[in-house]
């Protein structure tokens, strides 16, 4: 996706605070953070949403999943987060490449549907 900000960012063509990549997946700072710890794990491959996944789909969702708290802990958040992902325009959804916020700190995140 030539135009797609993070397909940009995975590629290098826009600055990012990179915390963690491999082979399917890419983490990084949010850059306007809403808590002490706030990061960004995406799909290195352009999925625009949850709203556009298929069963193909299911390996990269579950590696977003399972790093998620190695990259909490490692990045300020080791007694736990939050992670949301932001679904279409209902979900509050800015940018049309699938993203798992991972929110956290030192202290609690807060009620449960406070826009992030
Ligand atoms: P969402 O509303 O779930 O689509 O969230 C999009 C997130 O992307 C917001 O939290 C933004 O602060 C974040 N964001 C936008 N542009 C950048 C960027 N260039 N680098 C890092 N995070 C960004
Ligand atoms: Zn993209």
């Amino acid at each position: 996706m030539d135009d797609c900000l993070f397909c940009k960012i995975v590629r290098g063509e826009i600055p990012s605070r990179n915390v963690f990549e491999d082979d399917e997946i890419f983490a990084f700072h949010d850059i306007n953070p809403a808590r002490p710890v706030h990061l960004l794990v995406i799909p290195k491959r352009h999925i625009t949403s949850l709203a556009n996944v298929s069963e193909s789909d299911a390996p990269v969702l579950g590696r977003i999943l399972a790093v998620a708290n190695q990259l909490a802990s490692e990045n300020g958040s080791p007694d736990g987060f939050r992670l949301i992902i932001n679904t279409g325009r209902i979900g509050g959804q800015e940018v049309p490449h699938l993203h798992a916020h991972i929110v956290g700190g030192s202290v609690p995140v807060g009620p449960m549907l406070k826009r992030i």
